[in-house]
């Protein structure tokens, strides 16, 4: 993937060149465990830089994350990052719980503020004894042991922000309180990810956002995507998606070749890496990786 353009190298902890990471949730059932680690092993042969595991998202409980991170750090040769999101929690619990991260063997956290249990657009009320905002939570993580960090970017910005001026002010706040880089909420159009990035670079701030590629490959999923996030979904995707509905084969093929072209053009506009959301099913973000892999080495011929 080095035919692309420039990425940022210094201090980024995923290593030169783009990086290429996938999103799992710890499972509900025993079944869904052993679907989720054959899923884990087939994205092991790609050595992806990272695999990162959601905490609380979904109905999962912080022991699930734990565990999962743990069992990913010492029985693969893939490096977990455990989310943390700070809702309803003291920072005590937060205290503990990065303490438990250490002792299995993760150094790796994405730090989050979390959203309302329950109805993710309701009121925002901090634990009594918790924190109010992310850049709280890395201030914990930082003082709580040696971990690199991650936080969270929003592309169409923060669904609470009043404005995209305090939106940027506040992302870079988060950054500078010690974020080693970002991830990105999921989006559909390249330009919302540019327009923030230049956005934030135009603030001063160079901390490395990693866009997320979310595979839309069904059109039932879109719904889902609108729950999940507040990104908009374009219009002609959803009309084709719409058009596949009974053709599951066809559906996956449009939606791979959609989130292919936006990969490929993130990268060569010097996209530090490309974070895959997999829903825990990694078949389509694995033939994303490989269509993007086969556009860059034909280019570097
Ligand atoms: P913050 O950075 O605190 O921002 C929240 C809002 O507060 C923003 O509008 C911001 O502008 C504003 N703000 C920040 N600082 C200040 C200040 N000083 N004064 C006034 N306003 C301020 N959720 C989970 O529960 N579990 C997960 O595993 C999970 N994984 C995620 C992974 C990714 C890649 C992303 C993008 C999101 C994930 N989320 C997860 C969802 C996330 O917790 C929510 O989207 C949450 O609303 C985002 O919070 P944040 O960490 O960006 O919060």
């Amino acid at each position: 993937m080095t035919a692309h353009g420039p990425h940022p190298t210094a201090g980024y902890p995923w290593g030169p060149g783009p990086s290429v990471s996938f999103e799992f949730f710890p499972a509900a059932d025993e079944r869904r465990e052993r679907a989720l680690w054959q899923a884990l092993r087939q994205v092991e042969e790609l050595s992806p830089a990272f695999v990162s595991v959601t905490y609380g998202a979904g109905g999962s409980t912080r022991t699930g994350t734990i565990e999962l991170a743990r069992r990913i750090a010492a029985e693969t040769s893939m490096r977990p990052v455990a989310h943390l999101a700070a809702v309803g929690h003291s920072t005590a619990e937060l205290r503990d719980t990065l303490a438990r991260y250490a002792d299995a063997g993760i150094r790796d956290v994405l730090a989050l503020r979390g959203d309302p249990p329950g109805d993710p657009r309701g009121p925002w009320t901090p634990h009594p004894q918790g924190v109010e905002y992310a850049y709280q939570l890395v201030e914990i993580v930082k003082e709580a042991g040696d971990f690199t960090i991650g936080v969270a970017a929003f592309p169409e910005r923060h669904p609470r922000s009043a404005d995209w001026d305090s939106d940027i002010e506040h992302f870079v706040a988060k950054c500078r309180a010690g974020a080693d880089y970002a991830v990105t909420q999921m989006f559909f159009h390249v330009e919302d990810y540019l327009r923030l990035r230049d956005r934030v670079a135009a603030a001063g701030c160079d901390t490395p956002i990693i866009p997320e590629i979310m595979p839309a490959t069904d059109v039932r999923q879109i719904s889902r995507f609108a729950e999940l996030s507040d990104a908009a979904f374009p219009e002609d995707l959803a009309h084709r998606l719409e058009a596949a509905r009974d053709n599951p084969g066809e559906a996956h093929r449009i939606g791979v070749e959609f989130a292919t072209a936006m990969a490929e053009r993130l990268l060569a506009e010097g996209a530090p890496g490309l974070h895959y959301c997999t829903l825990n099913r990694p078949r389509a973000a694995l033939d994303i990786h490989r269509a993007v892999m086969g556009a860059a080495s034909s280019d570097a011929r």
